[in-house]
């Protein structure tokens, strides 16, 4: 069985660098350890918390349970056709270096999302997604484990009700499953997405008829590191707040009174507003309150320097809430999961 660690500090696992504890920890390397872990957690009665990277979680205090820290490593190819092929990755293979890799055997799909911290087991419960692509448009399935029964589950894509940001593992099945890997369908040649404007400006020098997906990828590391502080100098945890999507009469009134307001229309004739711009023009972009901060260069990432406990964190972004629904009548909403 997994070690058990007891009283476990945690500032080396969340990339907010809160020094939170958890009560017990248990880092599992194959699916046996899991079930092992599961079954410990109900022995004890103790709430679970499966960590990945850490990237998209805000430690509020210490966690009264068992981290269950996912760690099984594995990447195979499991089926392939003339055109696509069927790519399994465990979950606790690191997210960057799975896309790497994908690239460096010529399986195309993954480019956009080059960069982003994480685990590729996390990647499907908040529907990842950069520079134009999100992870359903190259989903097939995943295998997750069912916390009560601790048997083994397959979800394809309508099974993980995917959309912005958002999975069935953040609404109705929340802490109900433990993903253990998931499948990718990619392509054999390259299809390359470089409509979303920063990319198509970055590789405006190159013909579109010789760019390839390494080029694409590294534009979008490039492009990343410019504009978001790394969590290993600067702690965060990405976007601290989901863009918010509000009817078209709603964004009408807005854009009468802010003309250069920024909003991208949505099938469903709502329009999505840039989070940056409505908490940057609040006047929020580079203020510093305590141990936390609100990044002088990107107003959505909020930044940890003091590395204090994610509750001062949350304090900051209510009242950036508050400010941004007193000005625009708008609601944020808190993009990573906050514990206890
Ligand atoms: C600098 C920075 C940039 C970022 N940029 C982006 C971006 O461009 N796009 C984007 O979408 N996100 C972005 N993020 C957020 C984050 O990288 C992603 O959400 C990522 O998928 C989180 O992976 P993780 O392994 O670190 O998850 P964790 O933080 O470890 O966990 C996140 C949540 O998923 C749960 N979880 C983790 N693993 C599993 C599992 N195997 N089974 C069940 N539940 C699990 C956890 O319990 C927790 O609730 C960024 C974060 C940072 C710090």
């Amino acid at each position: 069985m997994a070690l058990v660690l007891p009283e476990f500090d945690l500032a080396r696992f969340n990339t907010l660098a809160s020094p939170a504890r958890a009560r017990a920890y248990m880092s599992v390397a194959s699916r046996e350890e899991l079930v092992e872990a599961l079954q410990f957690a109900r022995e004890h009665s103790l709430p679970i918390l499966p960590l990945g990277g850490g990237s998209n979680i805000v430690l509020r205090e210490d966690f009264p349970g068992l981290v269950v820290h996912i760690k099984m490593r594995g990447i195979e190819l499991v089926h392939e056709t003339q055109e696509h092929l069927w790519v399994r990755a465990q979950a606790g293979e690191n997210w960057h270096e799975f896309v790497l890799y994908c690239l460096a055997m010529g399986w195309y799909g993954l480019e956009n999302l080059s960069l982003i911290p994480g685990s590729v087991g996390a990647a499907p419960i908040q529907n990842i997604g950069a520079y134009g692509v999100e992870l359903d448009s190259v989903f097939a399935e995943l295998t997750a484990l069912e916390v009560a029964s601790r048997l083994a589950v397959t979800f394809d894509g309508d099974g993980c009700g995917f959309g912005y940001r958002d999975s069935v593992f953040k609404q109705r099945l929340k802490d109900q499953y433990i993903i253990c890997d998931v499948t990718f369908k990619l392509n054999k040649t390259a299809h390359l997405r470089i409509d979303y404007p920063a990319l198509a400006e970055r590789l405006a020098a190159i013909p579109r008829d010789a760019l390839t997906a390494e080029q694409v990828s590294a534009a979008v590391c490039a492009i990343r590191r410019e504009k978001l502080p790394d969590p290993e100098t600067i702690p965060n945890a990405g976007s601290f707040f989901k863009n918010p999507v509000v009817p078209a009469n709603h964004f009408e009134a807005l854009r009468s009174r802010y003309p250069d307001i920024v909003g991208y229309p949505q099938a469903d004739g709502k329009v999505k507003l840039a989070a940056a711009w409505l908490i940057d023009r609040a006047g929020w972009k580079g203020v510093s309150e305590g141990n936390v901060a609100v990044h002088s260069q990107q107003a959505l990432v909020l930044t940890n320097p003091g590395r204090a406990y994610g509750e001062e964190l949350l304090f900051l972004a209510e009242r950036i809430r508050a400010s941004v629904r007193q000005t625009y009548d708008v609601e944020l909403e808190i993009e990573p999961r906050i514990y206890p």
